[in-house]
């Protein structure tokens, strides 16, 4: 099935030179700039040590820490499987492989679980594997299509129904050439029951209540996939040791959308940013009470938002450890869950950290002159992070339209995402600014933050402008601009301070004020307007190639040392 690999691994186009290169020295620079070419592709992903003070944790909860550890592990064998059931097999052969070049394959491959590079539109970079990802990933066998799996679908009872299109089951091809659900518990059983047992062994350590109850019920559901009391502990989980373990994100499977992929974070919950994520919680109706925008549209009784936690990630594994490293999730997906119990959101500081030191910095070499440089830090970064989530949940989300109740949603339709993002940035910078004049804030964020945010603008857009943050940033930044709150120095941005306050209001007003109005056609012209590169923004964006994607993380709290392919 996997023919080959150790002679001739690598499908990185390096123009004609490949094919029927008949000279040897021909042949060598083929080779040799496919391997650049793989080179390039992995260090895309900077090494970063990912990492926590467990200093303030008592003996108990340090113990069952490790534990739940022990339990993730067990989520990447799964995990491989689950993205393609040549992954195994694959694996194999590519671990043997010990040649400069094999290494380097075997790499891109742990960094992508897979032999598919998830930053290139999910290309092949191995020889002898599909071009693309099968569809369904390893959730089901391969030869099936969708055809006939919905054929089958419509002939099951409701149970079975649920059980075939639901999230915990893999569908099979059977002996007898008919399909069949078969249970997480049981497909992945020799790792499930190890991990439910070390699951249950971290609740026996643990002193605290709502971690142990967690742990307990998800280990039943290792076993029985039935994962809802354990959603509902998870949603009440309130302790030092905050881990989310389980099958969770469909994102895998293409063909269905509908199986879930494991994964664990092991974190640990930041005392000092939950404590201020506390104190920002208290002002919020203070600050929807003086939104910049006409006070008939303020609301008068903010709603409850859904809870947020603030953690140090120590551990991740299966879905949580492939291309991009998530810096903030949110979950349960179970409707049945969520409609009862609504949903919680994680943040992951030490994460955004880690970008920020790795990425951001870099970022503002380009994008900023060298004097201001020392005002982009990572706790006014962070602070607008916390402050953008808040800020979600002010200003309308019903709107009257034509007498009519409608929600931003339905009447902002596609653009809606972008709206709603550059909605939570700026008010949130906003709030920051009325919190530093209410004196809640230190003043001397008002020096940082702004220079730091001008930055962070690049990062977003850097990625493109189809996506609605990208679009929402970009949105932001030329608007800013066009008010003289940015200036351009010797192909450098700077900020403005007498300009960028007044600034930063008026866009602030003018987005919260289209979603209480629901109005499609002033969104459409602003997006239109604004949402889009210029030319020396895109000059900026273009000498930042260099600059690495994201991280490849390791985790020395688990024994882990910096990956290296040479
Ligand atoms: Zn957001």
């Amino acid at each position: 099935m996997i023919k080959g690999l150790s002679k001739c691994g690598i499908v990185v186009m390096v123009g004609g030179l490949l094919a029927g290169a008949g000279d040897a020295a021909i042949a060598k620079k083929a080779k040799d700039a496919a391997e650049a070419a793989l080179q390039t592709k992995i260090d895309r992903f900077v090494p970063t040590e990912i990492t926590a003070s467990l200093s303030a944790l008592p003996d108990s909860e340090k113990q069952a820490l490790m534990k739940t550890i022990e339990a993730g592990k067990l989520l990447d064998p799964i995990y491989r499987r689950q993205v393609w059931l040549g992954n195994v097999e694959l694996e194999k052969k590519l671990q043997a492989d010990t040649t400069p070049k094999g290494k380097l394959i075997y790499h891109a491959f742990k960094q992508n679980v897979g032999p598919w590079s998830r930053l290139d539109e999910g290309a092949a970079f191995v020889d002898g594997v599909p071009a693309h990802k099968p569809k369904g990933a390893g959730f089901y066998s391969e030869d099936i299509t969708k055809e006939e799996l919905e054929a089958w679908i419509a002939t099951l009872s409701k149970s079975d129904k649920a059980r075939a299109t639901g999230f915990f089951h893999t569908i099979r091809r059977g002996e007898d050439k008919k399909l069949v659900a078969v249970p997480y518990s049981k497909e992945y059983a020799e790792f499930l029951k190890p991990a439910a047992q070390a699951l249950n062994d971290a609740a026996d350590l643990t002193k605290n209540d709502s971690l142990k109850k967690f742990l307990k019920t998800r280990a039943e559901a290792f076993l029985n996939d039935d994962y809802y009391d354990s959603d509902v502990a998870w949603m009440e989980l309130d302790s030092p040791v905050d881990v989310t373990i389980g099958p969770y994100e469909t994102y895998e499977d293409e063909l269905m959308g509908s199986k879930a992929a494991f994964e664990a974070f092991i974190t640990i919950r930041n005392e000092v940013e939950t404590a201020k994520l506390k104190k920002f919680s208290g002002e919020l109706q203070d600050i929807e009470d003086h939104l910049p925008m006409d006070p008939k549209y303020r609301i008068a009784k903010i709603g409850a938002l859904a809870p947020i936690r603030v953690v140090d990630q120590v551990f991740t594994s299966g879905e949580a450890r492939r291309g991009v490293t998530t810096a903030a999730f949110n979950l349960p997906n179970d409707e049945k869950v969520t409609a009862e119990k609504g949903s919680k959101r994680v943040m992951l500081r030490n994460v955004q950290e880690a970008k920020f030191n790795k990425i951001l910095k870099r970022i503002a070499e380009v994008v900023i002159p060298a004097k201001d440089r020392e005002l982009v830090q990572f706790d006014p970064f962070f602070t607008h992070i916390l402050m953008h989530e808040l800020c979600h949940g002010l200003g309308a989300t019903a709107p009257k339209v034509n007498g009519v109740e409608t929600t931003v949603r339905a009447q902002l339709k596609e653009l809606n995402g972008a709206l709603e993002e550059a909605k939570a940035d700026i008010t949130g910078l906003w709030a920051l600014q009325y919190l530093i004049d209410k004196g809640v804030l230190d003043k001397s964020l008002e020096k940082t933050m702004y220079e730091t945010y001008l930055v962070g603008t690049f990062r977003s857009v850097r990625f493109g402008i189809n996506e609605a943050h990208g679009k929402g940033m970009a949105l932001q930044f030329n608007y800013l601009w066009d008010l003289g709150a940015y200036k351009l120095e010797k192909g450098r941005f700077v900020v403005v301070p007498g300009k960028i306050k007044d600034a930063v209001a008026k866009l602030s007003g003018e987005i919260l004020t289209i979603q209480a109005e629901g109005s499609y056609d002033k969104a459409k012209a602003l997006l239109g307007k604004y949402g889009v590169v210029r030319p020396p923004m895109q000059k900026l964006l273009d000498k930042m190639k260099s600059i690495p994607t994201d991280l490849e993380p390791y985790f020395p709290i688990a024994g882990e040392t910096a990956p290296v392919s040479r």
